[in-house]
């Protein structure tokens, strides 16, 4: 029986936190969208953790709450009584949600009390203290993603962020607290009551040890992958679950595709170094949205060399998505790069391409979404928080769903050439 559900608000934050328990030793299941009522109980029965994909972050707020809530029912089918809603490390959401009109409606769903928001992950870069969320030495609102062409996030005082997408009380549990150990952190959130949502700050990795230590048994936990990765550590030594041996990549013999509509500057990176490895096709904005921009990406893989991996990528630096997005408007310039790439995987696909990376988080969602995949096996890690990972339906592939930021410049060669 599983012992953790997790509800995650976008494709590759899905399988960070996927790729991060099982490198915990957790053996995870990931559902690509709330599956029907009943479906895969049997196969959920042989996983530690089960984790739900919706493509939520980035919509209105009334369908994610919609989605998440399916998903946790579909969960608390399986018979799972502990929960995880992920969202990203740099806390992506607008004033009208979704992080807290989400948790609003889980938090209404389970019958929680309280919980505590930790997106950190000090290792990576993401801390929090005094409230306020950095992206190394940058304030949240004064680092790139202030020009994330979704959710720019302006403010870094997550308690005001919170308390602007939610009609829950928000107060915070500061650093002080935290480094004085896990049953400080249980006293003050006690005394806390009255405040149902708890920002936690968290400066130093062993903040996160203390987090998940003070609060694994809480039914509701919200974060990014940063508390996940001590979850298993606790489960383990609780008796809730065993550990699992560690995994292999999977096998695929036919071409590797790279997919990539994250314009961070790591992918913009990966991309850079991968041209000069891979034959490469940009996509223009100006095309995307018509059927010659697909047929033209077709012909152009056609004479491509016999199973040499192929890069397309929209990708591009922040004044040309600023102009897309003032002709287009901006979701539907973000819709028109998604729908191209997910209609391209389609077809080379079907051409007999098994291996497929995508770079983005709404990228993976929309491309994964036109493969019909409805459900991955978590394999070995190529970076972290980003798995390699096998369909557990038709079409057989295996996929890499990397997050803009994630991955070291050589990020497409590492994962291809530990599949060889
Ligand atoms: P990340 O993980 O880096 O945030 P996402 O895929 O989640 O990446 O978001 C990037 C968004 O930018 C997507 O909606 C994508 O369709 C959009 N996009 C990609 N290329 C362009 C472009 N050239 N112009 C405008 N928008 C783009």
């Amino acid at each position: 029986m599983p012992v953790l559900g997790v509800i995650a608000d976008d494709f590759t934050g899905a399988t960070d936190i996927a790729g991060t328990l099982s490198a915990g030793g957790m053996r995870v299941f990931l559902a690509i969208g709330a599956p029907g009522s009943g479906d895969y109980a049997r196969e959920a029965e042989e996983y530690d953790a089960v984790v739900v994909a919706v493509k939520s972050r980035s919509i209105p707020p009334a369908e994610a709450v919609a989605m998440s809530r399916g998903a946790l029912s579909w969960l608390q089918q399986l018979g799972i009584g502990r929960f995880y809603f992920k969202y990203c490390s740099t806390f992506d959401s607008t004033p009208a949600g979704n992080i807290g009109t989400v948790s609003d409606a889980l938090m209404d769903d389970l019958g929680a009390a309280q919980t505590i928001f930790c997106p950190a992950y000090p290792v990576n870069g993401r801390t929090v203290y005094m409230g306020n969320l950095f992206v190394g030495e940058q304030l949240l609102s004064e680092s790139p993603m202030k020009d994330h062409p979704l959710n720019p996030m302006r403010d870094s005082n997550l308690v005001r962020l919170l308390a602007e997408q939610s009609r829950r009380r928000v107060a915070l549990v500061r650093q002080d607290v935290i480094s004085a150990g896990a049953e400080a952190v249980r006293a003050a959130m006690a005394k806390m009551r009255d405040a149902p949502f708890i920002i936690v700050d968290t400066v130093e990795e062993k903040d996160l040890t203390t987090l998940a230590e003070a609060c694994f048994e809480m039914p509701l936990l919200t974060g990014g992958a940063g508390l996940a990765r001590e979850l298993p550590g606790c489960y383990h030594a609780a008796g809730l679950a065993k550990k699992a041996p560690s995994l292999s990549a999977p096998r695929a013999k036919g071409r590797a595709v790279i997919l990539c509509g994250s314009c961070s500057e790591a992918t913009r990176r990966q991309i850079a170094l991968a041209k000069k490895n891979f034959p490469a096709f940009k996509l223009e904005m100006d095309a995307v949205s018509s059927v010659q921009a697909v047929a033209g990406v077709l012909e152009w893989a056609k004479q491509q060399p016999a199973n040499a991996p192929l890069l397309i990528y929209s990708s591009t630096n922040t004044d040309e998505v600023t102009a897309a997005q003032a002709r287009y408007g901006q979701r539907a310039a973000g819709e028109m790069v998604e729908k191209t790439l997910g209609e391209i995987a389609g077809h080379l696909v079907k051409a007999g391409a098994d291996k497929v990376i995508v770079a983005g988080g709404e990228t993976s969602g929309a491309v994964t979404n036109a493969l019909n995949i409805r459900a991955l096996k978590i394999c070995a890690e190529i970076a972290p928080g980003v798995p390699w990972t096998e369909s557990l339906s038709e079409p057989r592939l295996v996929l890499a769903l990397k997050s803009g930021n994630f991955g070291g410049d050589d990020f497409f060669a590492d994962a291809i050439n530990m599949l060889l």
